[in-house]
């Protein structure tokens, strides 16, 4: 028996990175997964995989954008028609917007808030009432260490992941007493995508990523897989009493004192 063992699962920007990790360690511990995903092709590529990695695995790939409302509630009641009542929810879809404080457009500060933010509460909002009423249920914040600390030029997504943290606590408290849990992952570097665009956008890439690498306690990088660990665990039964709490998972960076 997996130790998701009869869940369903819906994970938001599943079709890459970190989601994707997720979607597939859900699967293996035994969850039916729903990929939640803006580009309806990764989703379907990944659901694929899924398939493959573990025979037998239910998946369903639906096309959402976390920034409406209408698609997320589209997307839940398409696992519910699926799959049947939601257990548990990662809300993962999340964009880099860094950006100067002074010199950042209207357009960047509304598209990261859309994402970052409002993608989130997208998510809670359209299965809080379901879990409510079955008295059950984990969702699962995906946050970031710019939750706690700032990097300068990063402007706004340290305030949006800021709000992921302090949306947790509010749901998280305001729900304890019907049994919802409403937890947060911070992750500190991982090797996504996302991480190797920045590096990309760097003068030197190279430089960047050694750079990076050489700021870690580690002397590396997360893997995806390593975020996705502890979402099984937040999700699972093997958390119960974990609630309105957020685990850092970044190799102990955030927690050094000097670059
Ligand atoms: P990726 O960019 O690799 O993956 C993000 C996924 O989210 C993509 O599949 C993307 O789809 C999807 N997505 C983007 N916008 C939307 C939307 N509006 N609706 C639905 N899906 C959307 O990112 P990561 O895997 O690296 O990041 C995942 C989460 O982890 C984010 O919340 C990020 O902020 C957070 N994080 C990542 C860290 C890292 O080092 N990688 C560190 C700390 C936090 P598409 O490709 O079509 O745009």
């Amino acid at each position: 028996m997996g130790r998701l063992a009869g869940k369903i699962a819906l994970i938001t920007g599943a079709g890459r990175g970190i989601g994707a990790a997720i979607a597939h360690a859900f699967a293996r511990e035994g969850a039916a997964v729903v990929l939640a995903e803006l580009d309806a092709e990764t989703a379907g590529q990944t659901a694929a995989a899924i398939e493959r990695e573990t025979p037998g695995a239910r998946t369903l790939a639906v096309r959402t954008d976390v920034t409406d409302a209408t698609s997320v509630r589209e997307a839940v009641a398409a696992s519910e028609r699926t799959f049947g009542p939601l257990d548990v929810l990662v809300n993962n879809a999340g964009i880099n917007v860094f950006c100067d404080p002074l010199t950042m457009t209207d357009e960047d500060w509304r598209r990261c808030f859309a994402v970052d933010l409002d993608g989130v509460w997208n998510g809670c909002r359209a299965v809080l009432p379901g879990m409510v009423e079955r008295g059950r249920g984990s969702i699962v914040n995906i946050a970031s260490t710019h939750s706690f600390k700032i990097i300068p030029g990063c402007f706004p997504y340290p305030v949006a992941k800021h709000g992921v943290i302090g949306l947790t606590r509010a749901l998280g408290i305001e729900y304890a007493a019907r049994q919802v849990r409403v937890n947060a992952i911070a992750p500190g570097y991982i090797e996504t995508q996302l991480t190797r665009d920045w590096w990309d956008a760097q003068p030197d890439a190279e430089a960047a990523r050694r750079a990076t690498l050489d700021l870690q306690p580690m002397k590396r990088i997360g893997q995806p897989e390593e975020v996705a660990m502890t979402a099984v665990f937040l999700a699972s039964d093997e958390a119960p009493f974990i609630n309105a709490s957020c685990i850092t998972v970044d190799g102990g960076r955030s927690a050094l004192y000097h670059d």
